[in-house]
């Protein structure tokens, strides 16, 4: 569960990227973001995620007010959070395999699940045989199936990512928006943010709109 009680958040030196929000999305929920770009898409994703914090308000992630969290808690509730980043984050000195492992190692599984789980990650978006590959020779849409794998890898109960299909072609986008989906099939929550609002209506999902920071009419 994801709440925001009157949650604003202000950059240095900046506008308040994000309102005095409150909302809620459910566990098991899928959700679309929808926005032009300085709406504050990027800044809401990022405060459920605790990679930033509210000024003010509380952001309440799975039981936990990341407001009133020690940093040194933080961790604690990203292992149950999975991010496909808008930049991607790709590590490009590494193989495949080894990007999707990252989280892996960050928690400290044992090698052996590890690799099981790298393994059923890369089977689930289609890049099984590509483990020794550099990303570098991956396609753009390929490019996403690894940052989704390793966004689920670690069995995340909240999957978030900032404008997934943003640069695919329509068919790819598709096929990413269709992935996301049998991840809230088998209970994830999905929260998943695009600035083109023609491939959410296929869905029926609610929609949250934002405008500067606020909920657009
Ligand atoms: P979106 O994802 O909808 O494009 P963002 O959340 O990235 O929107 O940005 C919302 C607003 O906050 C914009 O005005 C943007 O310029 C500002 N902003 C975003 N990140 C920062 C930052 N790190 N420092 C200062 N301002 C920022
Ligand atoms: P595993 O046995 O490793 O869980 P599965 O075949 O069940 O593999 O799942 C394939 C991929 O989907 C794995 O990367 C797994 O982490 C991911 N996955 C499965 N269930 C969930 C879930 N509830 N939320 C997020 N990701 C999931």
């Amino acid at each position: 569960m994801i709440k925001f009680d009157q949650v604003t958040k202000r950059y240095p030196g900046s506008i308040d990227a994000i309102k005095g929000l409150s909302f809620q999305i459910d566990r098991g929920e899928m959700v679309f973001l929808a926005g032009h770009s300085g709406a504050g898409k990027s800044t809401l994703l990022k405060l459920i995620s605790g990679i930033e914090r509210a000024t003010m308000g509380n952001v309440v992630v799975n039981g936990q007010n990341l407001s009133k969290l020690r940093a040194s808690q933080l961790p604690y509730v990203r292992q149950h959070i999975g991010v496909v980043f808008q930049d991607h984050k790709i590590l490009y000195d590494r193989s495949v395999f080894d990007n999707v492992m990252l989280p892996l190692d960050i928690i400290g599984f044992d090698r052996r699940e590890s690799t099981r789980r790298v393994h059923a990650a890369l089977d689930k978006v289609g890049l099984l045989g590509k483990e020794k590959t550099n990303p570098i020779r991956l396609s753009g849409g390929e490019q996403q199936r690894l940052c989704i794998a390793r966004a689920v890898v670690h069995r995340p109960s909240i999957l978030l990512a900032d404008e997934p299909s943003a640069n695919l072609d329509r068919a790819y986008a598709l096929d990413i928006m269709e992935l996301f989906k049998s991840f809230h099939q088998v209970g994830a929550t999905v929260v998943i943010s695009a600035h083109d609002e023609t491939l959410m209506a296929d869905y029926g999902r609610r929609i949250i709109r934002l405008a500067h920071g606020a909920f657009a009419a």
